[in-house]
């Protein structure tokens, strides 16, 4: 069985009403392969999630960009995952490096946040990835390894979890890993998922890349036997995105 290639759009804190609708319109009318070649999820701020689930052509989901690690009740500002299953919305992005640097997510606070969503029933878009001073410094792996340990701690089933390798130098930054240092990332990660998780979750789990991604790198990138799909960030936004969303040319084989 392969690995269905999957798109994820993180349009980040971005868009007014006008603009939100803008690009919406975009996507209704571009044309991409079918829904069994490619998942497409798009993942607006909070306020416009509704409005885009309702205006989005139904072979495109939405996703949260990120939802509090429990329970909701008594913690101001913050969405559960409750109120996302709630409103029909399916899939949430945890862990983003923003919220990591910005926010002080430890790998333990994100492993916490991605068994809750996951417990709830939603999908789960998780994000890894090194600085560029972890990266010089030789220790990408054991960085990411350990982000991905701290969520394989707390989740017993992944079915639901498509991981995002995002280098955090990558990100927004125009500066996109080459294709083989991210197919070098991707493989070390599968193989990592093999030895402490299992062979089906490894063969079976979609691992993404993001990291300036753009209408011109994503073929080369898509081509990489490892990478299963793209979590986009700026080009999200622009009329490339469908040239994104097209990049896959050969469907990946099942290790
Ligand atoms: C992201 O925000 O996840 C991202 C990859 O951003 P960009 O594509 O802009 O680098």
């Amino acid at each position: 069985m392969a690995r269905k290639f999957f798109i994820g759009g993180n349009w980040k804190c971005n868009g007014t009403l006008e603009e939100v609708k803008k690009i919406v319109s975009m996507l209704n009318e571009a044309e991409i392969p079918s829904e069994n070649v490619v998942e497409v999820f798009v993942s607006p701020p909070f306020v416009f999630l509704p409005l885009v689930e309702s205006l989005l052509r139904p072979d495109f989901q939405v996703a949260a960009q990120n939802c509090w690690v429990r329970k909701g009740g008594a913690f101001t500002g913050e969405i559960s995952a409750e109120m996302l299953v709630n409103l029909g919305i399916p899939c949430v992005i945890l862990g983003h490096s923003e919220r990591r640097s910005l926010l002080n997510e430890s790998d333990e606070f994100v492993g916490d946040k991605v068994a809750y969503a996951l417990s709830v029933g939603l999908k789960v878009i998780a994000c890894i990835g090194e600085t560029l001073q972890q990266r010089e410094s030789g220790s990408t792996m054991a960085v990411v390894a350990a982000q991905t340990k701290a969520i394989a701690e707390k989740v017993s089933n992944w079915a639901n979890v498509v991981l995002a390798y995002e280098p955090v130098w990558a990100i927004g930054t125009g500066k996109v890993a080459t294709p083989g240092q991210a197919q070098e990332v991707h493989l070390e990660l599968r193989k990592w998922l093999h030895d402490s998780v299992g062979a089906e979750v490894a063969a079976t789990t979609r691992i993404i890349y993001g990291g300036s991604v753009n209408g011109a790198n994503c073929r080369e990138l898509a081509a990489q036997p490892d990478i299963d799909g793209f979590l986009v960030g700026g080009a999200s936004l622009k009329p490339e995105f469908a040239d994104i969303i097209r990049s896959l040319t050969v469907m990946k084989s099942q290790l």
